[in-house]
């Protein structure tokens, strides 16, 4: 069906390639050389007539192709000076004028053929095929509206051959018919096979592109996966370690560097009583606190494991990691937990706190201080800040 669809629009010339290319092909269309040529031809045709003294018929041929050139020229002009650009009505205009053209040079031949002897005869014959042959060979842009041109071209001059009784023009003009339009099939029928394997091709690539697309929206979520935690949507371990190798490396330079482990006091009574849905939503929670904490800073915060998170704090020294990890734990305690299952009254948490310094050859140095830190937070009795290398901040 879309195949039919799309030969019709190969024969009256709408669906050659890109609107650019069909207008460009009109524009020849209309083009009036081809048609001051044959009225040149008929014209010299005419001699022969003239001086046999067929003058009316003469003068009928000279009127046609007064008329048709006139049209033509018209047509041309409206064309170049078109102010709407709709291809099908431009398409269908040239349709028309090409058909009057087909009549006007066919009468015009005719006129000259009856009642000429032979040898104008076969002078108007043979500029007739001129004619024909120059339609045929535009015939491509366009292809029905040219048959038809050519079909009127013929059949004027075979009936006007046949009323001076030759009548064997008649099957001669269908045959040299038949010539042009199974030609003119042949390459209507490749081009549509073009047409077909562009527009499969076009589908291939925008279902590539497409695909591509999709891969790298998987790429970049898994991406994304690989750096975050899938419970609390924090940053993972995975991405922790590069942040703190990252900034181990930059604070090697000039700025100082803390590191702050942060892990949630009697975590497993917590899931024990409430159950872990709820030791879930408690993950959640307190990594929503230290994400608001962070809010603004250049510190960076993660999920380091199980109940525990670890925060990257650059430029901030032993004092500011101390304030922070303080803050961060007040907060903590003080969070509505009125949302958790079976509503706990508070959660705390106890953290350890460490500044770089020059012992710490590796980040891993660093977080063990800050792990032993952590240590000492809980022997103490939990809910408190330690930071290595100094006495506690107690709370609680
Ligand atoms: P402490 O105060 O000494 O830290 O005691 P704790 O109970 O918090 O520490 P412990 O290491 O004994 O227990 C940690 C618990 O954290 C055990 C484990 O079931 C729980 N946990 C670890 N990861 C998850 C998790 O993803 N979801 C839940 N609900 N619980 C978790
Ligand atoms: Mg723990
Ligand atoms: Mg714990």
């Amino acid at each position: 069906m879309r195949r039919l669809r799309l030969l019709t629009h190969i024969m009256i010339g709408l669906d050659r390639g890109t609107p650019d290319i069909h207008w460009r092909q009109l524009g020849e269309l209309f083009r009036i050389t081809p048609h001051l040529l044959a009225a040149l031809g008929i014209g010299l045709a005419a001699v022969e007539p003239w001086l046999h003294g067929q003058i009316g018929a003469v003068y009928m041929a000279l009127g046609l192709i007064a008329s048709q050139l006139t049209m033509r020229i018209a047509g041309q002009a409206a064309f170049r000076r078109r102010k709407d650009a709709s291809l099908t009505k431009w398409t269908r205009i040239f349709a028309v004028v090409s058909a009057a053209s087909g009549l006007f040079w066919g009468l015009a031949l005719a006129s000259l053929y009856l009642g000429g002897n032979s040898d104008s005869q076969l002078i108007v014959l043979a500029v007739g095929c001129g004619i024909i042959q120059s339609a045929a060979a535009r015939a491509f842009m366009s292809p029905a509206p040219m048959l038809i041109n050519i079909a009127l071209v013929m059949s004027t001059v075979s009936t006007a051959a046949a009323l001076e009784g030759q009548w064997m023009m008649a099957p001669i003009c269908a045959v040299y018919f038949l010539f042009q339009l199974t030609y003119l099939a042949r390459l209507s029928n490749l081009y549509l096979n073009e047409i077909q394997a562009g527009c499969e091709r076009e589908i291939a690539l925008e279902q590539l592109a497409d695909a591509n697309k999709r891969l790298k929206q998987a790429n970049e979520q898994l991406a994304r996966h690989a750096l975050t935690d899938g419970l609390t949507g924090i940053a993972n371990r995975r991405s922790f370690d590069a942040v703190l190798n990252a900034a181990f490396d930059d604070a090697g330079k000039a700025e100082p560097l803390s590191l702050i482990l942060l892990d949630i006091d009697h975590f497993k009574a917590f899931n024990d009583t409430h159950g872990h849905q709820a030791g879930d939503d408690c993950l959640r929670l307190v990594a929503r606190v230290i994400t608001d904490a962070l809010a603004d800073s250049r510190y960076r915060a993660a999920r380091y494991g199980g109940e525990e998170f670890a925060l990257v704090l650059p430029g901030a020294d032993s004092f500011e990691a101390a304030r922070f990890a303080e803050t961060l734990r007040s907060v903590i305690e003080s969070v509505d937990t009125s949302d958790l299952a079976g509503a706990p009254q508070s959660i705390s948490a106890s953290l350890g706190a460490a500044t770089r310094t020059r012992a710490d050859q590796t980040p891993a140095d660093l977080v063990a201080r800050a792990d032993r830190a952590l240590y000492r937070a809980k022997q103490k009795g939990r809910n408190r800040v330690a930071v290595d290398g100094e006495g506690d901040s107690a709370s609680a």
